[in-house]
């Protein structure tokens, strides 16, 4: 039996090794961390199109279950100004709606579900170095011990070691100019109904909040700052002088951010904002990159969790339909990046919309709704939440992304140089 060494026991390390253990490849997750409850707690959407590739495995439900549904997006200007609601797909089947769920919580019912099924996970196991013996790939750790396997897949995330092996001029993650926080409060009354995430570019800063199911206010805000700020920085303001800033960033604005922001313990987790298009190949010999390893599309796409399911799912079909790992990953590839492209670039729109400023800003403010107006139609969406991956189909090369995907594949890669 091919035996495949995982190497991050993240959102794609879980998800990955439950799809190849779907065609009869046999996974062990090694992740760096020494316990298992090191995620932080940001909420996070799960959209249609990754509890779709989850369903093909049967894993949607826990995920559907560990959240709540929010199937509308509704966006406004910081002045008031109503600019439309947001397609978000076709519900799943059996009736699933898009989700919102804690981030650490996603992180556990994954690693959970891949615990039931018997894959086996190792913590405290930091890869070190990878090397290629025969027909054979050997997993260096910093403990000085080593796995050996079949292949090697990288779902190492953002900072991933793997990638630098796959492709030493892979890009780098790129600041996008926004940093982001968020928090959850149950000291408000909800001027809103569950189930609608109203987001709001505001003057300064954009807010968005939903209401839980049992009233609370979940809420996240993207400040723009321009030089990407260290951990030091951000951990160098107090909680309190955050919420003066945070209040001063939304004060004026047409949206319930000033009494979410007051009524929220100030115990901001900071995280400045990244992408990074997939570099230009995503493998090497027995090594195939997935999730964050290969391309982060900025949290503004609320797509980097939904594209790690896609890959799995897809780089399971490959494996299972083609004899040779390397042609398996090259039609792996070529079903993945100009998908993950289009997505990268569209949150790059968005985040230029979130972090304008000054002139910038005004011309948003009058172009935006003109936009919204023109592209916003009912199905401007269908490609990104309505996408389904045909698990039994066998995988065809025909079926990669066209002409136009590819363009603005290339686009996004030249304009991260
Ligand atoms: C604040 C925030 C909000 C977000 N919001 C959304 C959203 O709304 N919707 C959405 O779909 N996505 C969202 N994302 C993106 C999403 O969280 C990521 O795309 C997703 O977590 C990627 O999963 P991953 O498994 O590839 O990486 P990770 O979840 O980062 O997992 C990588 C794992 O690899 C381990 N690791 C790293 N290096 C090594 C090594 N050398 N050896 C062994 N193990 C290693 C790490 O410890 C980690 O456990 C958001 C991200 C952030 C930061």
């Amino acid at each position: 039996m091919t035996h495949a060494l995982i190497i991050g026991g993240g959102i794609a390390g879980s998800v990955t090794a439950i799809a190849l253990q779907r065609v009869g490849i046999d996974a062990t997750v090694y992740e760096a961390h020494t316990t298992p409850a090191h995620e932080v707690g940001a909420s996070m959407g799960i959209s249609l199109n990754g509890l779709a590739a989850l369903r093909t495995l049967d894993a949607h439900a826990a995920v559907r279950d560990a959240g709540f549904p929010v199937p509308r997006g509704d966006m406004w200007l910081g002045n008031g100004r109503h600019l439309g609601a947001q397609d978000t797909g076709t519900p799943l089947p059996d009736g699933t709606l898009p989700v919102v769920i804690r981030r650490s919580d996603l992180y556990a019912v994954l690693r959970q579900e891949a615990i039931r099924r018997g894959v086996p996970i190792h913590h405290g196991k930091r890869l070190a170095g990878v090397e290629h013996r025969g027909g054979r790939v050997a997993a260096l750790f910093d403990d000085g011990t080593e796995a050996v396997g079949d292949l090697l897949i990288g779902a190492d995330g953002i900072g991933s070691t793997v990638r630098s092996h796959v492709d030493p001029r892979a890009p780098r993650p790129r600041y996008v100019g926004l940093i982001g926080t968020g928090g959850i409060t149950s000291e408000i009354t909800p001027t809103s109904e569950p189930g609608t995430m109203h987001m709001v570019f505001g003057r300064r800063a954009f807010f968005a909040s939903m209401v839980s199911p049992d009233g609370g206010v979940w809420w996240f805000v993207n400040l723009p700052r321009a030089h990407e700020p260290s951990g030091t920085d951000l951990t160098a303001i107090t909680g309190p002088e955050w919420q003066q800033r945070l209040l001063r960033a939304f004060t004026g604005d047409r949206s319930p951010a000033v009494e979410c922001i007051r009524a929220t313990t100030p115990d901001y987790t900071w995280f400045p904002m990244h992408d990074m298009p997939p570099p230009r190949r995503w493998h090497r010999g027995r090594v195939v990159l997935v999730g964050d390893a290969a391309h982060v599309t900025s949290p503004s796409s609320g797509q980097g969790a939904s594209m790690a399911f896609e890959d799995a799912v897809q780089l399971a079909r490959c494996l299972r339909d083609r004899r040779y790992p390397g042609d398996a990953f090259r039609a792996y590839q070529q079903l993945r990046d100009g998908r993950v492209g289009k997505v990268l670039a569209g949150a790059r729109q968005v985040n230029r919309s979130k972090s304008a400023t000054g002139v910038g800003r005004v011309l948003r403010d009058v172009t935006f709704p003109l936009f919204m107006r023109r592209f916003n139609t009912p199905r401007a969406f269908a490609w990104l939440y309505d996408y389904r991956i045909d698990f039994d189909r066998p995988v065809d090369d025909a079926a990669s992304v066209g002409r136009g995907t590819r363009r603005v594949l290339a686009d996004v890669r030249r304009r991260t140089r």
